[in-house]
């Protein structure tokens, strides 16, 4: 059959966003989880390893190697395809890309285009470049399901430098005052961020907890260089005891020492609230703030956005505001679009 005439018989595969129990995406003869709590059944495609957005009975994944390399320290017993950055699969009648999202190692924004429509979930997102990971690029589409963690516009990170240096001089003035710096932070993600600004800017051996280790082996393995000690190895351990050193967690739990252990935390809450029993408290954030999420939604021009996670009727209104056609995706059996 000549190209003019199959083109004319192709059915137009129009892409359906939907929340039941989770994220679905669905065309005429695809349906696709978007890292969904609730996906028992079916093919989910995982953002990133963090544990909010991995369902609890994994079947079937597609995925970065780096997210699954992560994924596999805490489960196994799933079937994994595999999905590099830049490279593009065919499943059904949609074909799936991945790019990276910036938030934390192998994280990514999916494409799912069916040749009609290109659907684009941001998965978190971060749009900075930070010492670890560069920003996330935004990527044209006609529908746009994105995250609003930070979708305020009381949100306005100060510029990471800003921050770096911050953490860098406590991290300094509390060991000049004889006692320990510790963090309190993602295993994945800041915990190896903070790592990376530690072995760049400061000659000081960096201890680690057993999760925060584990992962950042993952992060070494994919050609991203870290220096640390786990804290459950004898040299790690001895340094620790010395006490000229950098402690970093995902728990707060002190491991043995005569020095003092001053904790901090890393979070973008941290720029509007306390943290009562922390010294210090950094508004370092795997998520872009409300500009970056304005600046991202700009560039991508989508037709319709779909708003999840964190202020999401303040974000939907404020694009709105701007003439985007924003909605909330509601918990529903409802439809938004029609196939
Ligand atoms: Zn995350």
């Amino acid at each position: 059959m000549p190209i003019e005439d199959l083109s004319k018989t192709r059915r137009l595969s129009r892409i359906t966003v939907l929340r039941r129990g989770g994220l679905i995406v669905k065309t005429l003869e695809t349906e696709l989880w978007l890292d969904s709590a609730g996906s028992s059944e079916g093919l989910t495609l995982i953002s990133h390893a963090h544990s909010d957005h991995i369902p609890r009975n994994l079947r079937k994944v597609i995925s970065t190697p780096e997210t699954a390399c992560i994924l596999k320290i805490f489960r196994d017993g799933f079937d994994w395809i595999s999905l590099r950055f830049g490279e593009r699969i065919e499943f059904g009648d949609v074909r799936i890309s991945a790019e990276p999202s910036g938030h934390v190692l192998g994280s990514s924004q999916f494409l799912i285009d069916s040749g009609d429509e290109r659907l684009v979930y941001t998965g978190d997102l971060n749009v900075y470049d930070s010492i670890v990971l560069k920003g996330a690029k935004s990527i044209d589409a006609d529908k746009l399901v994105i995250e609003a963690t930070y979708g305020s516009p009381n949100y306005i990170f100060p510029r990471r430098e800003e921050i770096y240096a911050k953490i860098i001089d406590w991290i300094i003035r509390t060991i000049k005052s004889g006692e320990i710096p510790a963090f309190k932070v993602y295993a994945l993600g800041k915990a190896q961020e903070i790592m990376k600004l530690v072995n760049t800017y400061l000659k000081i051996p960096v201890i680690t907890s057993w999760t925060v280790s584990k992962i950042a082996e993952k992060y070494v393995d994919h050609g991203i260089k870290l220096s640390y000690l786990p804290i459950y190895t004898d040299e790690g351990l001895e340094v620790f005891s010395q006490g000229e050193c950098v402690y970093i967690a995902s728990k707060r739990r002190n491991p043995p020492s005569k020095k003092k252990i001053r904790w901090a935390v890393a979070t973008g809450w941290a720029l509007r609230y306390r943290y009562s029993g922390f010294d210090e408290a950094f508004p370092l954030s795997g998520h872009s703030d409300y500009p970056g999420l304005i600046r991202y939604v700009e560039e991508s021009k989508p037709r319709e956005i779909y708003v999840i996670h964190g202020f999401v009727k303040s974000f939907v209104k404020q694009l709105r505001r701007r003439g985007f056609n924003a909605l909330e995706l509601r918990e529903s059996q409802m439809r938004i679009d029609k196939c």
